[in-house]
Formats: structure tokens, sequence, C-alpha cells
């Protein structure tokens, strides 16, 4: 007997309710034209938000820190695994972002879970929006702290919650800066009061902001002018950066606390040291290239209008990021293969990705699309209304 002859039936399970997945492969760099599974498409499914993952000045930094660190880095960072390169990426980080100091974790995941893990347990409690990424869900899990869901950017029903939270030891308070699936910016600012008013702690994920909001492009708690009031930054190199990896910024305490208890850093190995080199090169270029994000956010508000205008309902995308709301699941995914056979790809996102009756197709703009991409999409949009 096979033990995990269940896995078949769940799979059928999932196909039934068209809800299996499958991987597609692109064969050509990620860039908002490419090649998957045979197809030339246009790409309005990535997060490379300012065209930053193809580009040779990030590639030639790879190839440059592979010739003299070699590849693999053998060890954990607190073993033998930290590099110069990672030293050095830690120090810019810090300053761009303005904080003490700054952490490198292999992966975005990697820094939410480790962080909010080691920063609450036992006696302690967390305060989780409901729409918050997996990966900050999962840390709530792994801390064993009690969690409180709240609803989606609700402070009212948060001020609630936190009115309640005399008996636990710390209160720490989880948010998304900008919604990966809504598009949506979180209330930092009311979110920030609230955490002064009960002595929280405000840990804020700015995955889909770094490098797109805010003046120099440090993410939401910039943009809204918040950032001295957010104790914990996490931030990731794998989406606007164009490279790989996740960190975390804040207090010199904070950072050091991390780094002896944050298990994902202390008992995984560190990325190459190439790795930092691309992001390293990529900063450069969101520091010095100030026009990509703001031409990206133009355009998104443009976008966003005629689609509107279209009769889509956008949700509250006030970003790059631009869910069409369908609420059917099987709407989306027809929708999504209309617009496939007409050479553009825009995946549907359903539940339980989206809570149900919210499935929709989740568009994302990138500076590497064309001002005659955006046009053939509207179209495309427009005659299937
Ligand atoms: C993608 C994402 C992460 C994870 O970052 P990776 O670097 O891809 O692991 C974390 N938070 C949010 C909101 C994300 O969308």
């Amino acid at each position: 007997m096979n033990p995990l002859s269940w896995i078949d039936d769940e799979l059928v399970a999932l196909e039934q309710n068209t809800l299996r997945r499958r991987l597609r492969t692109r064969v050509t760099p990620q860039s908002a034209q490419m090649t998957i599974d045979g197809r030339e498409l246009v790409n309005f499914g990535s997060n490379d938000y300012l065209g930053l993952a193809a580009d040779p000045r990030l590639a030639a930094a790879v190839i440059g820190a592979v010739e003299h660190d070699g590849w693999g880095s053998g060890a954990s960072p607190l073993v033998t695994g930290h590099a110069a390169l990672h030293r050095q990426l830690e120090e810019r980080l810090a300053e761009f972002e303005g904080t003490e100091a700054a952490l490198l974790f292999s992966s975005g995941f990697a820094a939410n879970a480790g962080t909010i893990a080691a920063l609450a347990g036992p006696g302690d409690v967390i305060y989780c929006d409901r729409k918050n990424h997996a990966s900050l869900w999962d840390g709530c899990r792994l801390s064993r702290a009690d969690v409180r869901a709240y609803p989606h950017n609700d402070c009212g029903q948060l001020a609630e919650l936190l009115a309640k939270s005399s008996k636990y030891r710390r209160r720490l308070i989880v948010t998304d800066g900008l919604f990966s699936m809504d598009g949506d910016i979180a209330p930092l600012g009311e979110l920030a009061d609230l955490a002064e008013r009960y002595e929280a702690t405000l840990l804020v994920d700015e995955a889909h902001a770094t490098g797109v909001f805010g003046a120099h492009g440090r993410g939401t708690a910039e943009h809204l002018g918040v950032e001295d009031r957010v104790h914990v930054r996490i931030g990731t190199l794998s989406k606007a950066l164009g490279s790989i990896g996740g960190f975390v910024a804040g207090s010199r305490a904070l950072i050091e606390w991390l780094l002896n208890r944050a298990r994902p850093y202390v008992f995984s190995t560190a990325a190459p040291a190439a790795v930092a080199a691309a992001a390293l090169a990529a900063l450069e270029i969101i520091q010095k290239e100030p026009q990509r994000r703001r031409a990206l956010l133009t355009r998104a508000e443009a976008l966003r209008t005629e689609l509107g205008r279209q009769g889509w309902n956008v949700g509250a995308s006030t970003s790059q990021i631009i869910p069409i709301m369908v609420g059917d699941p099987d709407r989306a995914v027809k929708l999504s293969q209309q617009l496939l056979a007409r050479g553009m790809f825009l995946p549907a996102i359903r539940p339980p990705t989206v809570p149900e009756g919210e499935a929709c197709l989740r568009l994302s703009l990138t500076s590497g699309h064309t001002a005659e991409m955006v046009a053939e999409l509207v179209t495309a949009l427009g005659s299937s209304r």
C-alpha cells in the first residue's frame, strides 16, 4: 500500500474545482516580452516593476563578483558564509533606508517569517491584517503568540482589539505596506498612532513598494511620511530590485537580536556573495534613475482611469498592481485565456489566494512595458467587457 496515495485523490479534487496549478516554463529572460511554453507573450504577470531583472548592469555585477568570490557561500552567515559583499550591501541598505542597521535574508519570505517569530512568543499578541502575505501569516504561526486577524485596513476594528490587549506582555502590529493582490496601501499613519497609544511594535512589509513608492524609493512608509514611526521595516530584493533575497532595516539592537534569534538567518546558508553584487547594482540604479518609478506610477494611474472608464472594477488599487475584479473564478480564468489568445499574459487569481467572491486578474505594470503594449491591453479588455 502506498501511504501517499491520498495525494492522487486530492489532486483530482483540485482538478475538478479547476484549482490545480501547473508550472509554465519561460525560456527568455524575465522582461515585458517573454516566450513561455513556446508562445511569445506580453508579460503583465511579473513583479519586476522597474524592469531590472534582465538589466545588463545587474548581470555584469554578478559576473564580476563570481569571478572574484566564486559561487557558493558554503555556510550560514554566522559561521563563515558572510562575505564582504554581504556586509557592503547591508551597510548600503541601512544607508538607503536611513536606519542604524540592516540584515540580509535569503528571501523576503524568510525575512518575514523569521523576524516575526523572533519578535513575539507565548504571552504576546500579534495583530495581522487579513490580507497580509502568506509569509507574514506563517511568521505569526511560528511565533506561538496569540494571533488576531483584523479586517483589511480596518483601524477601527484593530483599535477595539488593542483595547483588550492589556493582559499580554507585548503587542506587535503586522501589515503589508502595499498589498500584493489589491494594490492598495495600508493606513500607516493611523496604524502608527495605534501602535503608540498601545505601546505596540509596528512591522511593515514593503515587498511591493521598495524601489517604487516614496521620493527616494524606500516604500510606503516614506510615501506616507511615517518612516520614523515604523519600528521594523522589511523589504525584498526580488521584486523592483530585480534580484533575490530579503532584508530587515531598523535599529542596531533589532538587527543584533535578529542575527542571534531569527531561525532562517541562523540555520540557513548565506546566499552567494554575487547575489549581493546584483542588489548593490540595482540600488544604485533606483537612486540614480528616479524617473523609472515616477513614470511607472504615472502610467499606472492613467491605466486605472482608463479601465474604470471601460467599466472594469479595479478595486482600491492606487499602485502599479491593478486587480481587475471579476468575482467569479471561472469568469476570471476565461478572461485570462481570452487575453492569452491575444498574446497577453495576466494571471487569474482565485480563492484561496484571495477571499471567496474576489477572483480577479492581477495586472502588474512594469517599466518595461511600452505605450503600445499597454494600449493593446486596453483594447483587448475593452472588447471583453
Ligand atoms: C513576494 C512577497 C514576499 C516574499 O518575498 P520573496 O523575496 O519573494 O521571498 C513577502 N511579502 C510580500 C507582500 C510579497 O508579495
